[in-house]
């Protein structure tokens, strides 16, 4: 399988930010398949804000840190 950069219109904020062919095959690596919605701008301010966890593929590694809190 091949990757290619991609143009991803930020679903915040309209900006147009490339989803480069490195971070396609790091996310398919880490078995994320969607594409990110928001550019990395908005994923890091998300990621301060620090809301919990979402449907968002961004907060897939606080999900999986939650429920691992959630079991003990
Ligand atoms: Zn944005």
């Amino acid at each position: 399988m091949s990757f290619q950069d991609k143009s991803i219109q930020c679903s915040q904020c309209g900006t147009t930010f490339t989803f480069t062919a490195g971070e396609r095959r790091f996310y398919e690596s880490k078995g994320l398949t969607n594409e990110p919605g928001r550019c990395p701008q908005c994923r890091k301010a998300r990621k301060q804000q620090n809301r919990g966890p979402s449907g968002s593929w961004s907060s897939y590694a606080s999900r999986a840190m939650l429920s691992r809190e959630y079991q003990q």
